[in-house]
């Protein structure tokens, strides 16, 4: 059986949940309908590790920069679940991750009658329904199809494997994305280290604020276990968190990038990568570096992070994972042995190189409908809409995914996504009223 919609998103992270709440609060009476593979509300969940907190300022929420006076602002939020003094007297200077995470879920449950979970979409086409009107057509792993008189696809970036991690196939190799489900397999399979018992030696590959929280995190869980992150540049760096970088979130930084030329959105891009890209919070890093020292003093140091180091070979052994690493400024090779690698190798943007993807993975069958520029990037419209080839195509948003085009307020955080969702909402109005 085909179910029809006006708008169909695929995915209901915190993207299309804005957009969803968007929809609805800007009072645009228009059917929508989302598809999300995961079984239910949630928010990161693999990386929900202890103490670790949000990396946005939480009033830059679902809501709030769109509509100060929404119900599903964080602030309402802790306020209806009787937690706001409570919160407000934390000595944190941001929320735990897992309150966030509980406060993204409380919201979708509100509308989880728009949804189906536990739904993986596999394939998207164009087509046309019985009046000739050009539509998309979607199908789903369970076999089901849909049709929709316009797409927004916000499924969040794919995670980037570089070489030589991409060749691997085994559940000692996993990016942080599935860390703490790739913990418990390993378990069960017989423990993180060999027959039941703790690790012997883990490896974490990456500069990152995750690659930090795991390295962190990986030593508290194991704490006879030797913790090793190898990061390709000199050593682990701090997050550049100057108020004038953080500007790079405003919506004004947003229209100026989209402005720019390629060779310019190249060069902002170098200068603002350090906010959010190959860098850490001062706290974990600082947290870090005191265990390292306080291991040292006791003679018996477990964590180490190794700079300059980029892996050149992977073989999976039958107990573990074994590296060949060069030092990039000496060239001398290393040796790794390892229970387990985690990747915190980051994510692939849209793009033409080839640590990015060409167009989002479920436009793969559909590319050749749409348009390029002349570097070879998917061309966007400043609404967020991937620009057709031909005037009759139905509309289709990306919603998260256009950092390549929109600049670092679209890096797939939350700082400016209650208002994408207006322009998106507002963009769909347009089209389909
Ligand atoms: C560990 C970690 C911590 C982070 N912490 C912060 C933070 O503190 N602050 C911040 O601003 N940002 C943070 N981010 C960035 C993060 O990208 C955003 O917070 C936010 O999750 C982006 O929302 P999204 O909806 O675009 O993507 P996602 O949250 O990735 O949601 C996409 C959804 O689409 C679903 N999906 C994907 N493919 C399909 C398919 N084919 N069919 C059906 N459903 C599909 C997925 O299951 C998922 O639920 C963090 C990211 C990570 C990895």
């Amino acid at each position: 059986m085909t179910r029809h919609h006006a708008v169909l998103g695929i995915g209901f992270g915190p993207a299309n949940l804005a957009l969803a709440i968007a929809l609805e609060e800007e009072g645009y009476n228009l059917e929508a309908h989302f598809l999300e593979a995961r079984p239910g509300p949630s928010w990161q969940s693999a990386m929900m590790l202890p103490g670790s907190d949000i990396q946005n300022h939480p009033v830059r929420d679902l809501v709030t920069l769109r509509n100060p006076r929404s119900r599903y602002s964080f602030i309402n939020y802790l306020f209806e679940n009787g937690r706001l003094l409570d919160h407000l007297n934390l000595p944190m200077e941001f929320p735990l991750r897992k309150e966030y995470a509980q406060y993204v879920s409380w919201v979708a449950g509100h509308f989880n009658r728009l949804v189906d979970y536990g739904v993986h979409v596999t394939g998207v086409d164009v087509d046309r329904d019985a009046e000739g009107r050009p539509l998309y057509t979607v199908t789903t792993s369970a076999g089901q199809t849909h049709q929709a008189r316009a797409l927004v696809i916000g499924t969040g970036r794919t995670p980037y494997i570089p070489e030589p991690f991409d060749a691997v196939n085994s559940p000692r190799v996993f990016h942080l994305t599935r860390y703490l489900p790739a913990l418990q397999q390993l378990e069960e399979l017989g423990g993180a280290g060999e027959r039941g018992r703790s690790p012997r030696a883990v490896t974490v590959i990456g500069g990152s604020q995750s690659a930090v929280e795991l390295t962190l995190d990986l030593a508290h869980r194991y704490p006879r276990a030797r913790v090793t992150t190898l990061v390709r540049s000199l050593t682990l760096r701090l997050k550049d968190t100057s108020p004038f970088s953080e500007e790079g979130y405003f919506p004004d930084f947003t229209d100026y990038y989209y402005r720019a030329s390629r060779e310019r959105k190249n060069v902002l891009d170098a200068y603002m990568r350090l906010t959010n890209y190959s860098s850490a919070d001062g706290d974990v890093l600082r947290e870090l570096y005191r265990l390292i020292y306080e291991q040292r003093l006791d003679g018996d140091q477990k964590v180490f992070v190794s700079g300059s180091r980029q892996v050149r070979e992977v073989e999976v052994l039958e107990e573990g994972v074994r590296l060949g690493v060069e030092e990039l400024n000496t060239g001398e090779y290393e040796e790794h042995e390892s229970d387990f690698v985690v990747l915190a190798t980051g994510f692939r943007d849209v793009g033409p190189a080839a640590h990015q993807e060409r167009v989002p993975a479920l436009m793969t069958g559909i590319a050749d409908a749409f348009a390029f520029d002349n570097h070879g990037y998917l061309s966007v419209g400043p609404d967020y809409e991937a620009q057709p080839l031909s005037a009759d195509q139905p509309a289709l948003f990306l919603n998260g995914l256009c950092e390549s085009s929109h600049g670092i307020g679209d890096a797939g955080s939350f700082s400016l996504l209650s208002l994408r969702a207006k322009t998106i909402a507002e963009s769909l109005r347009k089209r389909l009223l």
